[in-house]
């Protein structure tokens, strides 16, 4: 099968995926074949091919927005058929024993697995998982528009899940790519009040069409103070930035895998109960309640598609910030 393969991290200038004739895998016992059709682009591949995360398997597939058709099926499978149309996301298995599986923690399970990190992932033909970390994708959406749903959506509903705002009430979002477009959808769905920082004036354009009462960069401030905030950007800067316009008891929720050294803080910006918190990759309850919520509000994903022979390319785009929206792999078709 076609795929593209990382062996060696290196700035995404530099090409650092190769194209290999792999051979197509076969699904072990409670595990499901899956032949790809789209796989969304995310910046933790960026950080998985640049080598901002540490390796843990290589070569490696990228890709953890996996949308496809199941193939074939293991052992011991009776959860799915073939011909069914699923998606895979970013959590590839945990131990389901541990301290945190057994709390509904399971994101934070420490034998947790990663697709397209531990495993191999979607840029590729076929790909296999455990058959209970696959998603059926609502019908509503398209293959190409349900794979950001996948990671920046799934990522982007617990930020939003764990900052708490609620109806009526002030969200400021930092950073406005694939996960940030989806939450503004849901969070005007909830009728909140949305507030977007960002640079990119195409970003700031965009999320005024989707809804945003007003929209502008991180060090200005904005007419109301805000209620909770997410700050998707991996910028550590903006964390004073935000805290300084947030009201009593909010709370931020940092979004990013990654994110620059956060400056010194003056304790009076955390005071009055404020709260920061990490959002940490995220759990099969998460994925199946907001796929069902994106079907019903429902989510238009702003999608830019590239051919799967286009993935360096693809990677330097999002990582120029020059994708509107949420970048997406065509791998096959039918
Ligand atoms: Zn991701
Ligand atoms: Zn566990």
């Amino acid at each position: 099968m076609r795929a593209f393969i990382l062996e060696h991290a290196s700035p995404a200038e530099q090409n650092p995926l190769h194209e290999a004739d792999l051979p197509i895998p076969r699904p072990g016992p409670g595990q499901v074949r899956v032949k790809v059709h789209a796989c969304g682009l995310c910046h933790t591949d960026l950080h998985t091919v640049e080598g901002d995360l540490p390796p843990h398997k290589r070569p490696v597939v990228p890709g953890h927005q996996i949308v496809g058709f199941i193939d074939a099926l293991g052992a011991n499978v009776t959860s799915h058929k073939e011909g069914d149309r699923v998606g895979i996301a970013w959590l590839y298995s945990t131990c389901g024993v541990c301290e945190f599986c057994r709390r509904g923690l399971e994101n934070l399970c420490p034998s947790a697995q990663f697709t397209g990190y531990d495993l191999d992932g979607g840029y590729a033909e076929y790909t296999v998982v455990p058959a209970d970390f696959c998603y059926p994708i609502p019908p509503v959406f398209s293959d190409e528009n349900a794979a950001p749903l996948l990671c920046a959506g799934i990522i982007g509903y617990r930020s939003y899940r764990l900052a708490g705002v609620r109806p009526a009430e002030n969200l400021g979002l930092y950073g406005f790519g694939a996960s940030a477009h989806l939450v503004i959808q849901l969070a005007r769905h909830q009728k909140s009040n949305v507030f977007v920082f960002t640079r990119s004036e195409s970003h700031r354009a965009l999320a005024r069409e989707l809804g945003a009462v007003w929209t502008s960069r991180a060090e200005d401030t904005p007419p109301e103070p805000l209620h909770a905030a997410i700050i998707f950007a991996p910028a550590g800067s903006l964390v004073p930035q935000a805290l300084r316009v947030l009201r009593k008891a909010g709370t931020l929720a940092l979004a990013g895998i990654t994110m620059s050294e956060i400056p010194a803080l003056d304790y009076a910006l955390l005071y009055h109960e404020k709260t920061v918190r990490s959002v940490a990759n995220s759990t099969r309850q998460d994925a199946r309640e907001f796929l069902q919520l994106a079907a019903e509000v429902p989510l238009q994903t702003e999608v830019q598609v590239f051919d799967l022979g286009q993935a360096n390319h693809a990677l330097r785009a999002l990582k120029n910030s020059e994708i509107r929206g949420a970048g997406v792999l065509r791998v096959s078709r039918g």
